[in-house]
């Protein structure tokens, strides 16, 4: 490894060349090798380095003594090493690495298993910190702690004596070379990084504001934020671990503001540039739809309409999210804004992440709207026509490649499909309405795609996205900041009850032995597993596997099996057998999660429960309750964690589906929340979107006023 160079500057660079923008290897003379670690940590520049957090930091101001240590309690000592060496067995195939190190009070062992080779790196005679757990007392011991060397000359000012960073590593580089590097770049650069947007005072911000619930007790004094230089200097070596709390809350405030400008200047534009159809409707289908529901709609479900229909009138087009808890009765209210278009002459598109729940969606809206003249095609992987005949040329929304584009003569119609819908082959004309199911399945790009694809010279289609599962306020302002929101909080009456029990493995005969009562009473059941396939990692139950177990379990009554990699006609054959009554039990992952409404069912048994998230096994509760029979949801897990225990626990005790995606946020953090395929969650560097909510809302504050205004939300 080549020597750290000391001089400076390098004579590369000349000092008016030294900025922020500099590259870290040149600047500081780290040699090629160190060079390439620095940018393995994604470090090239000097604002790189000033942006590359310690993940942790130690108090080196005041340290404990080798007698103190307590078990399994974290720690730093400092002593010298008395004995080194390495310890071989199984004929030199495993190793140990020991050294002891001695403060004056006691002695502690230092172990490493199997890496022989930090024999080279530390000397009897050597000064070293420590930090790590002990996992013995007789005699003290600590395996694989981490380690720093003090050195002869050290800077006190940089290494000991103060709160000091411990920055995240990548092999070959070591700490003390980072954190001397970083000083340097800090001392020389920190007065370099700006505020980015002077005009917005973000130093009026006060850290109790900011500080969720949970980190209250933390930090009680209401200091303002400082200014990102300062931020800078005290997120690296800060006077006291409170400063370092607080540069990193300036840190991600900055990181949200840029997103909420993101944000908000699109919202802005579109206001000042799209013009949209209006479709606010006049009521003549409308009318008869809501008497041929069989029931009334709820008060919040009128309200939100209501809050639709003035958006749909309007000049701009709609940007609408629509919340609500599930079984709140979002598809009705969909399907009363589709209508609002429809009779305003315009077409109406609506999207769905599976084609489970797009054909769902179509078998309702067929049921709602054909009636009344309105045609309700369907559109995914594998059904590419229409199922309700009549010539596709003669109406503006043509599916297929065939004919061309029409202006529209006769009915306006609606088109439901998966993202099949966003294919080339699919022209939508005179489209009024854009609605997405589920909309966080599919992420920005897709749904602008989607209105792109809608656009009618210079009017752009309305839009309501709709979220099957309740989104954290936090959550939503940075995913959905753009949107305006209407929220159902209110369930239809007269739901059965759903009761929510917590079981282990070993009250499994038990729970079948329920579920036969069940369907002998002539109800249905779901039996949920977590994976399609089993692996070769884990242990976690698997529908393929299962299924028989289950068939045996519940013999003689048959047993469907869902899941989605099965073909589509088979999908579709076991929901209809499911639907109409001859399967009375269906085996199924996650797929039924959205959208599946068979009134019928009162079981929902769910297997290795702590694989999902909370808001996964709302979503998978609300299934069942649906009719007028009281419903049970069982989850079965072993709760062999902590956090295991208390979701499960959260989930049983809460019906309230904004409440547990509050609690899911925090307990697994966003990007689990909302699911792997598609999250869309941006990827904050210093943002924690688990604790960071007020600083989202100030965030977004700061920006609106900047911005003049914009109400949205
Ligand atoms: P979600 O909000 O989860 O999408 P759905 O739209 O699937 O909920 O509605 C759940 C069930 O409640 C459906 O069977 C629907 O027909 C019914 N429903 C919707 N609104 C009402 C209401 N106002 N009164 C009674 N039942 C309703
Ligand atoms: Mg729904």
């Amino acid at each position: 490894m080549p020597p750290v160079r000391e001089s400076l500057p390098s004579p590369a660079v000349k000092p008016a060349a030294r900025s922020l923008a500099s590259p870290v290897g040149i600047i500081y003379g780290v040699g090629i090798e160190r060079t390439e670690m620095f940018a393995r940590l994604g470090v090239r520049t000097v604002g790189d380095l000033l942006l590359h957090a310690p993940r942790r930091y130690e108090d080196r101001r005041k340290f404990i003594t080798i007698r103190e240590l307590e078990l399994g309690k974290s720690a730093t000592v400092f002593g010298k090493i008395v004995a080194s060496g390495v310890k071989r067995f199984r004929g030199g195939a495993r190793s140990v690495y020991e050294f002891v190190l001695e403060d004056g009070s006691a002695r502690l062992h230092c172990r490493w298993w199997n890496l022989p080779f930090l024999e080279r790196l530390f000397a009897v005679g050597d000064e070293v910190m420590v930090f790590g757990k002990p996992n013995l007392l007789k005699p003290r011991t600590m395996d694989h702690p981490e380690t720093e060397k003090v050195e002869n000359g050290d800077d006190i000012t940089v290494h000991i004596n103060r709160v000091v960073p411990i920055y995240p590593l990548t092999e070959g580089l070591p700490q003390r070379a980072v954190r001397s590097i970083v000083w340097r770049a800090v001392q020389e650069f920190a007065d370099q990084v700006r505020d980015a947007h002077p005009e917005m005072d973000l130093t009026a911000v006060r850290t109790r504001a900011a500080v969720d619930a949970a980190r209250e007790q933390l930090e009680l004094e209401a200091r303002p934020l400082p200014r990102r230089a300062e931020a800078i200097r005290s997120l690296h070596f800060p006077n006291e671990l409170a400063d370092a709390d607080r540069a990193r809350q300036r840190l991600a405030l900055d990181e949200f503001v840029e997103l909420q400008l993101e944000i908000q200047r699109r919202r802005q534009k579109l206001e000042r540039n799209a013009r949209a159809f209006p479709c606010s409707g006049d009521n003549r289908l409308m009318k008869p739809f809501l008497a041929a529901l069989g029931f009334k709609l709820t008060e919040a479900q009128v309200r939100v309409l209501r809050e639709l229909r003035a958006d749909m009138g309007g000049p701009v087009p709609m940007r609408r999210l629509l919340q609500g808890d599930v079984g709140s009765g979002k598809t009705v209210v969909a399907a009363g804004t589709a209508l609002m278009a429809l009779e305003s002459g315009c077409n109406v598109a609506l999207m769905a992440p599976t084609e489970i729940l797009a054909e769902q969606l179509h078998r309702n809206f067929t049921r709602w709207l054909e009636p009344l003249g309105i045609t309700v095609e369907l559109r995914t992987g594998s059904r590419k026509t229409s199922r309700v005949q009549g010539p596709e040329s003669q109406v503006g929304l043509s599916l297929g490649n065939s004919g061309p584009r029409t202006r529209n003569p006769g009915l306006p119609r609606l088109v439901v499909g998966t993202h099949a819908l966003l294919e080339d082959s699919v022209t939508l004309d005179r489209l009024g309405l854009v609605i997405i199911d589920e909309q966080h399945k599919f992420g920005v790009a897709q749904r602008e795609q989607l209105l792109r694809k809608g656009r009618d010279g210079g009017r752009f289609p309305h839009l309501l996205v709709m979220t099957a599962t309740p989104i954290p306020r936090t959550l939503g302002l940075t995913l959905y900041g753009d949107l305006d929101v209407s929220v159902l909080d209110q369930l239809p009456a007269g739901r059965a009850r759903i009761r929510t029990h917590v079981r282990d493995a070993a009250a499994l005969p038990r729970v079948w032995a329920f579920v036969r009562a069940e369907l002998e009473k002539g109800r249905q059941a779901y039996v949920v597993y977590p994976r399609v396939s089993e692996s070769d990692h884990d242990e976690v139950k698997a529908v393929t596997k299962e299924f028989a177990r289950v068939q045996k379990e519940l013999a003689p009554h048959r047993v469907g099996l869902l899941h989605g990699q099965l073909r589509s006609e088979e999908k579709e054959s076991v929901m209809t057998a499911f639907r109409n009554g001859t399967v009375k039990a269906l085996v199924a992952t996650s797929v039924i999660e959205v959208g599946v409404d068979v009134p019928n069912a009162t079981v929902m048994l769910i297997e290795d429960a702590d694989q999902f998230g909370l808001a996964q096994l709302h979503q998978l509760r609300g299934r069942i309750g649906r009719g007028a029979h009281e419903s049970h949801c069982i989850l079965v897990a072993e709760q062999k964690t902590d956090t295991a225990k208390q979701r499960l626990k959260v989930l049983a005790e809460t019906t309230d589906g904004f409440a547990l995606a509050e609690a899911d946020l925090r307990l697994r953090g966003p990007g689990d929340l909302i699911g792997r395929e598609q999250s869309g969650v941006p990827d904050f560097r210093f943002g924690d979107l688990r604790h960071d909510r007020a600083l989202v809302e100030e965030a977004r504050e700061l920006v609106r006023k900047s911005l003049g205004g914009g109400s949205n939300q």
